[in-house]
């Protein structure tokens, strides 16, 4: 089964992507690992993605989709694979489709974790960090016991500075932008699962799970 997972920032695509690569036995692939992987493998499409990655460069598509079709070729693809990160335009999404074809393979699924940006906005900016332990608490779902302190050790909780409405509205923004063309492409080709991403943790991996299984 070959899988893609789509979700904006913040709605657990991590962990669901996560749960379901182990319920169905398939290897998650983000093409940050794929990256590391071929260059670490100093495949002759890795080389050239570090080329790129060494000058500060953006990595050409034709690079990308290169290191894509590597790792799915690999051994431990052959009952399926989850895709997450890929692909993020409609150019690569046809590569995709095309070199899946030539292994006579396509996309059976793509999930896509709806949530609401409001509700994201809330969840994000409501994220509070201690400034001695990391521990994370969120003024509304996971209030600390005592405003502004940490209740393990007393330190002091902030805000980090990606988490600002500003900031993570300019994000939800540009995700919702980016991947509008790519559900109406998925859409179209009638593989596209919606699934409610607002749902408890247990409860959405289970919606995504009973999909699949179809
Ligand atoms: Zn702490």
């Amino acid at each position: 089964m070959n899988i893609l997972f789509m979700g904006p920032p913040g709605a657990g695509k991590g962990t669901q992507a996560e749960r379901i690569v182990d319920q169905f036995g398939i290897p998650h692939i983000s093409t940050g690992d794929a990256f590391r992987l071929a260059i670490k493998q100093g495949t002759p499409i890795g080389k050239k993605a570090k080329e790129y990655i060494d000058q500060g460069l953006l990595v050409p598509d034709e690079v990308t989709n290169g290191i894509v079709r590597e790792r799915i070729a690999e051994p431990d693809c052959a009952n399926g694979f989850l895709l997450d990160g890929f692909p993020r335009t409609i150019a690569q999404a046809e590569a995709l489709d095309g070199m899946l074809a030539e292994m006579d393979r396509k996309i059976d699924h793509v999930i896509n974790l709806k949530v609401d940006p409001g509700f994201l906005l809330a969840r994000i900016t409501g994220r509070l960090i201690c400034r001695t332990c990391g521990a994370a608490y969120h003024v509304v779902n996971n209030p600390p016991k005592q405003e502004g302190i940490c209740d393990k050790d007393g330190g002091e909780l902030y805000q980090r500075p990606d988490d600002t409405e500003d900031k993570v509205a300019t994000r939800l923004d540009e995700y919702t932008s980016k991947t509008a063309p790519l559900l109406a492409y998925y859409g179209a080709k009638g593989s596209l699962r919606e699934v409610d991403g607002e749902k408890d943790i247990d409860e959405v991996t289970a919606d995504i799970a009973s999909l699949l299984r179809g």
